[in-house]
């Protein structure tokens, strides 16, 4: 899936959208628009971050690229059989797409946010805001699809 296209990394400081050319990625890229220098930790991680309720708004809602967040839980079968999808996503779209996964049991306050009726449960989110909701057996390919507007 790796592509020449540049990688586009929100601003954390004004929320611009900057285009970088993967070849000045390692650059030091700054933001066109308030010069600040661009935040790059953590988007090249290239697998799944584990989210809490403490790190959620920064992990997510405050991410310079998009999310993708898989809601789970231990006890659930059908979360294990996305685990795989969620790890192949992460690494293929490396620096265009984080992935992000949050266990319900362990974090009460975002689930009840989101109001997490059912497991699995994949969001997107872009800016801070929630985009795209998925339930249940979601092939990778639909999610692939899904994804493909955001980066
Ligand atoms: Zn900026």
């Amino acid at each position: 899936m790796e592509t020449g296209k540049p990688y586009i990394i929100r601003c954390t400081n004004c929320h611009a959208k900057n285009r970088i050319l993967k070849e000045k990625v390692n650059e030091k890229p700054v933001c066109g628009k308030c010069h600040k220098p661009l935040n790059m930790a953590g988007i090249f991680i290239g697998k799944p971050v584990e989210v809490s309720d403490a790190t959620f708004e920064t992990e997510v809602l405050h991410s310079q690229i998009p999310v993708l967040t898989f809601f789970w839980a231990p006890w659930c079968s059908a979360c294990q059989g996305v685990l795989p999808i969620m790890n192949r996503i992460a690494s293929g779209l490396r620096g265009r797409i984080k992935v992000a996964k949050i266990n319900i049991d362990k974090n009460p306050s975002t689930t009840s946010h989101f109001q997490v009726m059912s497991v699995p449960l994949m969001i997107i989110f872009d800016n801070g805001k929630e985009k795209e909701d998925m339930t249940g057996a979601v092939s990778e390919l639909d999610i692939l699809k899904k994804l493909a507007s955001y980066y």
